[in-house]
């Protein structure tokens, strides 16, 4: 009898909503409690020292070591006087998550005690072992040591009476061993880029921000069933498991109302991110049973990034005070929606406009159309790269599965922009173009409808979407570091601007108006760039051949995705916007692939164990006692009648016969694919072997399992069901 799952599931409804402690202040009271944001540099630094710090946060001034340690010791008393004992630099190593190492802010005094102390020094760099991280061979190359240094544009904060200092973490070399560093380098790229090209429109624009504003989704499952379930424990997801006969059919969970143990979670997770400054504000059921999402107003990409990082950590913490597990995965159940983090991301100038945005004048709309048509142009030509940005071992199991993005990048920009872009296109410039005096655009450009901004042309199957003001990078996955595909993505559009600038100074040059250069090169990128343009239905099969003929990318293997960074178009871009040099694309590949064959490894270790130790035990029990009926109707009733009566049980017992068979020889194979691929020396190769040899045959030996679930006794069957881990009372 598995009585524990039976116990386990009446524990799971006992579970009540946990009450939240309610927060006497209203939310802008206590916003931003734990960080030391300008407000507390100010109350905290002397002024000098104040004046020096903005300085450097906003136009990345050198900092002397002097003025080092006067934030230092501020930051020290903020913290300690918050309660902080010990202090981290918080960084993004190319794991998953964060990393973090604490040291007491405690020095001898040179008196046998202590004092607390907090340096300059300290604050800006440490040195943890690089080698216990992925670095891809950068370190055994160089012999480098790795170290962490202090990224003043993103606060500190204070985490569990730690005080965390966001970092990034590179080789001395330089080579970046995080996700931070070529971040910074990325947005750098594009703000200088895209300034460059903002001057043609207004003189005025110092920076250009890039935006992110993620929409994180996630399911819950009680605390007692995921203990009962090693899979998820392990890998994150459910490795067997029947679909439940109700799941997301009905539609009755999007957008309903908020089960009361979950909302009690949800509001102490919102308080717990706004004392750390992280600006939440939405929150809803999602499609799935048990899915929900939350999400932010927007922020300048690089604190977005750090406030979606701190925000996993902070869920995790959370929802066990709620009996809660998080499920961050891509893909934890079969048969019902994956999660994703919509990537909503805007180009933005310093005298606050919004370059996605269409403006009133002719001159606002040509910005408008311009960094548009550019984004467009650099989608297309990196199509390949952003996708290979967002792919990884289990964001695979979502892209594509008939109710998550496909696993090819297009762009879908709506009815009223595309008969813009259209008409733009099929133009004569001419005609576009009134060059008497003053300068102004017909086809229209001059009056894009307000309506634009309007929302209600969604297309939900397209993995990169225009959504009024800002494109909406869908494909990525709900566990992903953001930075990754946030990095790909400026890099490219910086690069495409910068190429664009080459273009229409080059025309310029040749006396030709700046209107008419501008526009000549957009026509230009909208006809070469057509085929990543497609409004229609993403997840129809027929898009797929479509998108094939289009020359698109439609690789599905995740080890070979991720060539695309190695092309030689990709290399050169990355290196002309100082993003990556080719070594760390090397090393940062040897990465992935590295980490691709992992997952699936301890995915094949856990399937298999769950398999030998609880499925084929159990299926073999229930055979077992089927077996012994028979015998016993053998021998109590006459052998005429032994048939009828013993009929269903022999068609099961021969029905589990073949399905443990078919494990156990799978099993087998599985095993033995996985000898073979591990001795392939090249991280590629290996990752290739993974995919292609040992990754089938978990779901063959999935749907043998799943076939058990529906004979075998309910009441022997060792792991919690779908129908009770996904439906929360
Ligand atoms: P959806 O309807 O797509 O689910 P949500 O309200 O859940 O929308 O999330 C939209 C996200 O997009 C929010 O984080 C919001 O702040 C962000 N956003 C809005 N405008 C911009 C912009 N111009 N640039 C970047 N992000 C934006
Ligand atoms: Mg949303």
């Amino acid at each position: 009898m598995s009585t524990l799952r039976f116990k386990l599931v009446e524990e799971a409804f006992k579970h009540k909503a946990v009450p939240v402690a309610e927060p006497v202040e209203r939310p802008s009271e206590f916003y931003g409690k734990y960080v030391f944001n300008r407000e507390k540099m100010f109350k905290y630094l002397p002024k000098k020292t104040y004046d020096k710090l903005v300085d450097l946060i906003d136009n990345n001034t050198p900092l002397s070591r002097e003025v080092a340690d006067s934030v230092a010791d501020g930051m020290k008393r903020w913290a300690m006087e918050l309660g902080a004992t010990h202090y981290t630099h918080w960084f993004q190593p190319l794991t998953d998550g964060t990393a973090e190492k604490h040291d007491a802010f405690i020095e001898h005094d040179g008196k046998g005690g202590v004092v607390e102390e907090f340096s300059g020094k300290l604050l800006i760099q440490q040195e943890p072992d690089a080698s216990s991280f992925p670095n891809g061979g950068i370190r055994n190359t160089f012999e480098a040591r790795g170290y962490s240094a202090w990224d003043p544009s993103s606060p500190a904060f204070i985490m569990d009476k730690t005080l965390c200092i966001p970092t990034i973490f590179i080789s001395y070399t330089g080579e970046a061993l995080d996700y931070k560093a070529p971040l910074l380098r990325a947005l750098n790229s594009v703000d200088k880029a895209a300034t460059e090209v903002c001057h043609y429109f207004d003189t005025n624009v110092k920076k250009v921000y890039s935006y992110l504003g993620w929409e994180q989704e996630y399911f819950l499952v009680d605390e007692s069933l995921y203990a009962a379930r090693a899979d998820l424990m392990l890998t994150g997801r459910t490795l067997m498991g029947h679909e439940s006969s109700k799941n997301q059919q009905l539609e009755d969970h999007y957008f309903a109302s908020i089960p009361s143990r979950v909302a009690a979670f949800m509001r102490d997770l919102e308080i717990e991110c706004q004392k750390l400054g992280i600006p939440v504000k939405t929150r809803h059921n999602e499609v799935a049973p048990n899915q929900f999402e939350i999400a932010p107003i927007f922020e300048e990409a690089n604190l977005a990034n750090d406030h979606n990082l701190l925000l996993m950590s902070i869920m995790e913490k959370i929802s066990r005070r709620h009996n809660f597990r998080v499920l961050l995965h891509e893909k934890p159940f079969k048969g019902i929606n994956g999660s994703g983090k919509h990537n909503n991301w805007s180009l933005g100038t310093d005298t606050g406009v919004l370059l996605f945005a269409p403006g009133k004048t002719p001159q606002e709309n040509l910005q408008f159309i311009t960094f548009v048509t550019n984004t467009i142009m650099a989608v297309h030509k990196f199509n390949g790269l952003l996708k290979a940005s967002i792919s990884s071992a289990t964001n695979a199991h979502r892209l594509g599965a008939n109710e998550a993005p496909p696993a090819i990048i297009s762009i879908f920009m709506g009815k009223q922009l595309t008969d813009i872009l259209n008409k733009i296109e099929n133009s004569a410039t001419e005609e576009a173009i009134l060059l008497d005096g003053k300068v102004g655009l017909k086809l229209g450009i001059a009056q894009i409808p307000e309506l634009l901004l309007d929302n209600t042309d969604r297309n939900r199957t397209s993995p990169f979407a225009f959504t009024g003001n800002r494109f909406e990078f869908r494909a990525v996955g709900s566990s992903a570091n953001c930075a990754s595909a946030m990095i790909a993505l400026n890099a490219a559009v910086a690069d495409q601007l910068r190429q664009f600038k080459t273009e229409v100074d080059a025309e310029i040059a040749k006396g030709i108006a700046k209107e008419k250069a501008i526009f000549d090169v957009l026509k230009k990128y909208l006809k070469a760039s057509e085929a990543i343009r497609f409004d229609g239905n993403g997840y129809s099969e027929e898009w797929k051949e479509e998108a094939a003929k289009r020359g698109l990318d439609c690789e599905t293997s995740v080890p070979l995705i991720y060539d695309a960074y190695l092309t030689p178009e990709s290399i050169k871009m990355f290196a002309d916007t100082n993003v990556f040099t080719e070594v760390e694309l090397h090393a940062r590949n040897e990465v992935k692939w590295e980490m691709y064959t992992k997952k699936i490894q301890i995915e094949a270790r856990v399937l298999g164990d769950l398999v030998m130790n609880h499925i084929i035990p159990v299926a073999t029990r229930y055979q077992s006692s089927l077996l012994d009926n028979v015998y016993k109707v053998k021998a109590l009733f006459p052998t005429d009648k032994v048939e009828k009566i013993a009929a269903q049980d022999m068609v099961l017992i021969e029905k589990i016969a073949n399905h443990l068979s078919v494990i156990n020889e799978k099993v087998t194979s599985m095993v033995d694919a996985r000898k073979v691929a591990n001795k392939i020396e090249s991280e590629r190769e290996k990752a290739i072997a993974y995919h292609d040899t040992v990754a089938p045959l978990m779901d063959e030996i999935r749907y043998h399992v799943d076939k058990l679930e529906l004979i075998v006794d309910n009441e022997i069957w060792p792991l919690p069901k779908y129908r009770e881990l996904l439906f929360i009372r």
